[in-house]
């Protein structure tokens, strides 16, 4: 690269797209790429993930599947939170056809520490809280710090999340709201929970009306003799209390976790009071208006939850967040070899992404749809359940689980004659 100019780009964040980003990216020898991470270290708040065919894609992609390992999720019941009553029961054996590594749960930190591992150490900037954006037209974007620091780049990439200050520079007037639905969690030793093997010995969803406990695996126990499992409780009603409600990871005590599920059957009352004190964490739920743009002032993209927070809908966002920021790699990498401006990077970023968020959106808004039609027909829970479990359940949801994001790219050349 001798006598060339390198693209500077700064990525904002260190979850999984932001790191994600950064492997993909750092393989582009035109590109300088550091990362700014607010946090003085790498962590993840949270308990486990879910990770699906989409994901091992996207990570073999990365090189970064490897060290990701988690429970099975191959047997999975859906039950009445009051009664346990089993209401569907699902093997996956569509899993093993598509990706022999099947669907698992993972802990969060396998991941981050998967991806960690491939992003060369010295791009990474820690303690750096980026505070604001400002478009310098064609010197590029100056970007400034909570420490008062300033630094340029030619491009940037919003990967901080769900509050991301990128898009607030953006996107002054997109303003967030606490949905009202937060998620309390934790990862406890599987060995507590031994007198409960109901709980234990599948993944499990108990849903109730106000609320639903979700049970899982979050290790592989052939390599782990002491392994955890995942307690989510999801409160759908919460109330917003100033100061307290924040986006991610506040300790929540027993008794006010315990008071959410007073109702539920016996067993999942026992497994919530196997969980000691100080334990619990607490993810309050926000939302905001969908973007219509998810690249501004042609040197900017947002990825992942900075760009549509899907609030876990799904339970594939970091997959989602990551495939973003390899689909921008790419885009690069062909504007740059066939000599396009970056500009057009970034559109065909947005070509290919956009669409499929959205289809995601329309998902949730039928299935909503759905959920309303029968709660106004009927005032049955069992009924509202079956309806509920079906969407989650049965309605297509392949294009996101089975993505196969090189074949995403594939077809876009194909269709654009590339
Ligand atoms: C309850 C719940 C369950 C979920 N379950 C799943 C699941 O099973 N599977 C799944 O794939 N997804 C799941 N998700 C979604 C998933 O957690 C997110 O979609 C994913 O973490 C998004 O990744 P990201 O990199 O875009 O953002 P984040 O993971 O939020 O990372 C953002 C990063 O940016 C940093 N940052 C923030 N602001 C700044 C700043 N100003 N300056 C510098 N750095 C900054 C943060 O410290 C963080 O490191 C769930 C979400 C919820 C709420």
């Amino acid at each position: 690269m001798v006598g060339q100019t390198l693209t500077s780009v700064a990525i904002i964040g260190g979850g999984p797209g932001g790191l994600g980003t950064a492997i993909a990216l750092s393989q582009l020898p035109f590109l300088e790429v550091t990362l700014y991470e607010k946090h003085s270290e790498s962590r993840e708040a949270g308990a486990g993930i879910s990770l699906s065919s989409n994901a091992w894609k996207v990570l073999d992609l990365l090189g970064a599947s490897k060290g990701v390992k988690g429970g099975s999720k191959s047997n999975t019941h859906q039950r009445n939170a009051y009664t346990g009553k089993i209401l569907s029961v699902v093997e996956h054996p569509e899993n093993s056809a598509v990706d022999q590594r099947g669907a698992i749960r993972a802990r969060r930190t396998r991941l981050q520490q998967a991806l960690l591992a491939e992003v060369p150490k010295d791009i990474i900037k820690y303690s750096k809280k980026l505070v604001h954006l400002d478009d310098l037209s064609d010197r590029g974007v100056r970007l400034t710090f909570e420490d008062k620091t300033e630094v340029l780049a030619d491009i940037v990439v919003g990967a901080d999340g769900i509050h991301s200050a990128v898009r607030r520079s953006l996107f002054p007037e997109h303003k967030l709201r606490f949905t009202g639905n937060t998620a309390f969690r934790v990862l406890v030793p599987k060995s507590r929970l031994n007198s409960l093997p109901e709980i234990t010995s599948t993944t499990a969803w108990w849903w109730g009306k106000a609320g639903h406990v979700y049970f899982s695996d979050v290790d592989d126990e052939t390599e782990n003799n002491n392994p955890l499992f995942e307690i989510t409780i999801r409160s759908y009603h919460e109330p917003e209390i100033p100061g307290k409600t924040v986006g991610w990871g506040i300790p929540a005590a027993n008794e006010k976790v315990a008071s959410r599920v007073t109702e539920f059957d016996r067993r999942v009352r026992d497994a919530v009071d196997t969980v000691e004190e100080g334990q619990w964490w607490e993810f309050a739920g926000f939302a905001g208006p969908r973007l219509d743009h998810i690249t501004a002032w042609d040197k900017v993209a947002l990825i992942g939850d900075a760009s549509h927070p899907l609030s876990g809908a799904f339970g594939s966002g970091a997959t989602f967040a990551m495939e973003d920021g390899w689909i921008l790699a790419r885009a690069l990498e062909l504007t740059h070899f066939t000599g396009r401006p970056l500009s057009d990077a970034l559109e065909i970023f947005s070509q290919i992404r956009s669409p499929y968020y959205n289809r995601m959106y329309e998902h949730l808004d039928k299935v909503q749809e759905k959920l309303q039609k029968v709660q106004s027909e009927s005032t049955n829970f069992d009924e509202f359940l079956e309806t509920k479990i079906d969407s989650f359940l049965y309605d297509d949801k392949d294009f996101i689980y089975k993505n196969d994001i090189s074949k995403v790219w594939d077809a876009y050349l194909e269709a654009n004659e590339v």
